[in-house]
């Protein structure tokens, strides 16, 4: 079955971001990277320390920030 392989238009880009990921086992919790506002965040929900982590995310698409100018 190979006739699946064609992807429908709407799929999204994805690509590895760094994140934060909770070193709780009974928590979910993660953040990424560029959302982190600390060196060693601690987890929004159980307030336990965070772990570097990776996670195939899709491509956020900021449309309204502005890109980087020198000003
Ligand atoms: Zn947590």
């Amino acid at each position: 079955m190979y006739n699946s392989r064609k992807k429908p238009m709407e799929e999204t880009p994805e690509e590895i971001t760094v994140i934060w990921s909770c070193t709780s086992d009974t928590c979910k919790g993660w953040m990424r990277d560029n959302f982190a506002f600390s060196a060693q965040p601690t987890c929004s929900l159980c307030g336990s320390v965070m772990e570097k982590s990776e996670k195939k995310l899709v491509v956020l698409v900021n449309s309204s920030f502005p890109p980087t100018k020198s000003s």
